[in-house]
């Protein structure tokens, strides 16, 4: 997609002139040292930058003024080395737009028994100076992460590398365009929601346009262009021997390279981040974009179908977090269950679109009837999803405000072979466990299309629902649905005082 490492985290370091230059000179180096430790951290993906040490209320003020306006800045990682009062940071707080990261930190390890003197005592405050800086933050009612410990324990930089995944995404999503082919799939409810209120809250915008403008350009797609992709193909997938030939299928394929083609220039041409389609509205359309959507999703574009547009942003958002993380990111939907009583787990798939970043191997590029849609035999890659950790997110409008909804899940092997089911497939067991996922999932109105992702963590999203400022939902290995009930009511609550009329 793109390197990570383009954007910035600041580092900044709280302070006051109480102390004389000889110890803020140690803050700034000791500061210097831990970022410098911190940008050098496998698990942090992005640069992390000694700003200042700040002393006085019009420095931070100024810090977070330039924060603001820089483009490559995701947000703050800030700690107090010494004691920074905190009043000097409301006016900078009040107005900064990026996220926040407290980092309770120590310069020191251990402490040292038999050196340790006023001089120290004066340097290494953090364990007071950083509950100041704390309690202005929750007395402003600042949404942002706190992480505690030494700034060399690789848990800790995890910590602080899940928040930055997250900024990145956040950052994404501030201006992106997606686009919309056509309307929602008719009736469907919960895919449906405020275009305005999420622009306002998320800062995407999302429009609309007739399916006959991508035709425009997919009718444009030229005999050596489809040649060239259907080469590609060939190169790139197992591919039955029928394919070869000329004929029905060696056809399928070519509209379907059209289709990407035309589909590639509308929206590179429109910068859109990502897209849906709805098998109700494919006027001049040979097949559905099943193929076309699965390659553009594995390369990062976010994916709704049925005109899903909240789960196409929520896949782009999930695509960002997981830039150079192994396993994938892929728009899906719970499709049916096994209810043996020894393994109850769930396959989830789609009609075409499941993103191949989740295969487990050479996916297979097949055409078949798709019996919906009322269209030609659409091309689609047919794969199966490794075993190991997962998830499933998404978003629904409540109303009063945005829910993301987080279930853990553990994905299995398929028991069997599915000889008859030409769809890219996964297989998971939710946690808790099956009867108690699914049941809270239903109560908290979760969809049923979902970003699915073998990369991006609870911690992640965890983060970006914090500086989206919107609930989170989380149904792991700690769920109970006594618990998960209360919340869900606790919340109502919660967010109808905070929000008042805007959603
Ligand atoms: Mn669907």
């Amino acid at each position: 997609m793109f390197n990570l490492k383009q954007f910035e985290v600041w580092f900044v370091t709280g302070s006051q002139h109480l102390y004389g230059s000889k110890t803020l000179k140690q803050v700034a180096f000791h500061s210097q040292k831990i970022a410098k430790a911190l940008n050098a951290a496998p698990a942090i993906p992005v640069k992390v930058v000694f700003k200042s040490v700040l002393t006085t209320p019009d420095a931070v003020t100024a810090l977070c003024q330039e924060a603001n306006n820089a483009p490559g800045c995701l947000g703050l990682v800030t700690w107090c080395h010494t004691f920074s009062p905190s009043k000097m940071w409301i006016n900078g707080l009040k107005i900064l737009r990026k996220p926040i990261l407290h980092f309770h930190t120590q310069h020191n390890c251990d402490i040292p028994w038999s050196s340790i003197d006023m001089d120290f005592m004066n340097l290494n405050q953090s364990a007071h100076g950083d509950r100041e800086h704390g309690f202005i933050m929750s007395r402003m009612r600042l949404d942002r992460k706190v992480v505690t410990g030494f700034w060399q324990d690789v848990a800790i930089q995890k910590q602080i590398g899940a928040w930055c995944r997250a900024a990145a995404a956040w950052h994404d999503w501030q201006g992106a365009k997606f686009c919309r082919f056509g309307d929602n799939m008719r009736e469907v409810a919960v895919t449906e929601g405020d275009k305005v209120a999420v622009q306002i809250k998320f800062g995407y915008s999302v429009n609309g346009y007739g399916v006959g403008d991508l035709v425009k350009y997919i009718n444009e797609a030229t005999d050596a262009q489809i040649n060239a992709l259907v080469q590609e193909y060939m190169a790139s997938y197992v591919i039955a021997p029928e394919f070869r030939k000329s004929g029905e299928k060696q056809n399928s394929l070519r509209e379907a390279a059209r289709i990407e083609i035309g589909l590639r220039a509308f929206i590179k041409e429109g910068s859109f981040k990502g897209f849906t389609t709805t098998f109700e509205d494919l006027h001049g359309l040979a097949q559905l974009p099943g193929l076309a959507a699965q390659r553009l999703m594995a390369e990062g574009y976010g994916f709704g179908a049925e005109g899903d547009w909240k789960t196409c942003a929520l896949v782009r958002a999930m695509k960002v977090m997981s830039i150079g993380l192994k396993g994938g990111t892929s728009f899906m939907e719970d499709y049916t269950y096994h209810l043996h009583p020894k393994s109850m787990n769930v396959l989830g798939a789609h009609m075409l679109e499941i993103c191949p970043s989740i295969a487990k191997s050479k996916p297979s590029l097949e055409v078949h009837p798709l019996g919906i849609g009322g269209k030609a035999d659409p091309a689609r890659l047919v794969f199966d999803t490794p075993p190991g950790p997962g998830l499933n997110a998404a978003i629904m409008d409540m109303g009063n405000r945005f829910r993301l909804l987080v279930n853990e899940v553990d994905v299995v092997s398929q028991e069997r072979p599915l000889p008859k089911l030409p769809v890219a497939r996964a297989f998971w067991v939710p946690k808790p466990d099956f009867h108690t996922a699914v049941t809270a999932w239903i109560y908290a109105g979760g969809a049923h299309h979902t970003g699915f992702s073998q990369s991006v963590t609870t911690e992640m999203l965890e983060d970006f629902a914090n500086m989206a400022g919107v609930e989170l939902m989380v149904i792991d290995s700690d769920t109970t649905i006594r618990q998960f009930k209360r919340e869900l009511n606790w919340n109502e609550i919660y967010y109808g005082l905070r929000n008042g009329l805007a959603s």
